[in-house]
């Protein structure tokens, strides 16, 4: 994804692009209005469109926009609000560090909210005088954060996504609705560690979070990138290893649906696997729902 082809919040993104294209350098930001995944979501498209090397605004080729997707970026940093005041001290002590040669180097404040006094304090410094090609972007729900902060960043808001905005039809978002504002970040991260086969492994270790959820969605990843490559005995097997994972847990098989439904790349496929899902109300047996479900999920 480029910060030039998302399809919504677009004055935001393209405040960040005129940004870019002025050549401004170091400078603060505070990007709010939304919830902190989505806009962590956009903070990174905006590290990618900083440091892209192709200079597309974030494309999905070059080594630093795929290092900064997969977080391992050598100078992207990130801070959690009241995470202590240790830790912060050293994230600025490495952000103030020069960084790599014309890298540009962005650090998030997560939950700015919640800053405490003494930890804007530590951050004002920084904020005042940023090393050079340093970018500071305050992550907050809503505008309302420490005011000497507040006062050095430039405001971006962003609002929240709506179902158009995501390529998904009215009827499709209600069935998801509680879950439509984790998409976005998800699609974003897919770390390579987690395959296609892990995933009865996975289900069968449920925890309700970020991480387990995660951990699903790059599994799931994994399976749409190599499904066609799976032979049809070896695919039943592995559906059989899921249902027994899945152990008639209803509530457990709903998540996995879901999940599937979002990675599904073509959106024409969504109402169907929605049919299906709900078809498990109707008491379609959990083994062939799956085997139909996955069957369709491209
Ligand atoms: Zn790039």
């Amino acid at each position: 994804m480029s910060l030039k082809n998302i399809a919504h919040n677009l004055e935001a993104t393209s405040q960040l692009i005129s940004f870019i294209k002025n050549k401004n350098s170091s400078s603060a930001f505070l990007f709010y209005g939304v919830n902190s995944p989505i806009l962590k979501a956009f903070a990174i498209e905006f590290a990618k469109a900083l440091n892209c090397l192709n200079k597309s605004f974030g494309c999905e080729s070059c080594s630093s926009c795929n290092e900064i997707e997969k977080n391992i970026f050598p100078d992207c940093y990130s801070y959690i609000s009241r995470s202590g005041v240790d830790e912060l001290r050293e994230v600025v002590q490495k952000v103030s560090k020069s960084g790599q040669i014309g890298a540009k180097k962005v650090m998030l404040i997560i939950n700015a909210n919640e800053l405490t006094k003494i930890e804007a304090n530590l951050l004002l410094k920084i904020v005042e005088e940023p090393p050079k090609d340093t970018y500071i972007i305050f992550l907050s729900r809503s505008a309302k954060i420490q005011p000497t902060i507040f006062s050095r960043c430039i405001p971006i808001k962003f609002t929240p996504i709506l179902p158009k905005d995501v390529g998904i039809e009215q009827e499709v978002f209600r069935t998801l609705n509680s879950e439509i504002e984790t998409i976005m970040p998800i699609e974003l991260a897919s770390e390579k560690k987690y395959q296609y086969n892990n995933i009865p492994e996975i289900l069968e270790n449920f925890i309700a979070g970020i991480a387990w959820k995660y951990a699903l969605n790059c599994a799931i990843e994994n399976y749409l990138e190599v499904r066609s490559s799976i032979g049809n005995l070896e695919r039943l097997e592995w559906i059989f290893k899921i249902e027994k994972a899945i152990n008639k847990n209803r509530e457990l098989l709903d998540i996995f649906m879901i999940q599937c439904i979002y990675k599904c790349r073509e959106k024409s496929y969504l109402s169907r696997l929605i049919y299906i899902k709900n078809g498990l109300k109707a008491n379609l047996s959990i083994r062939l729902a799956l085997i139909r479900f996955l069957e369709m999920v491209k």
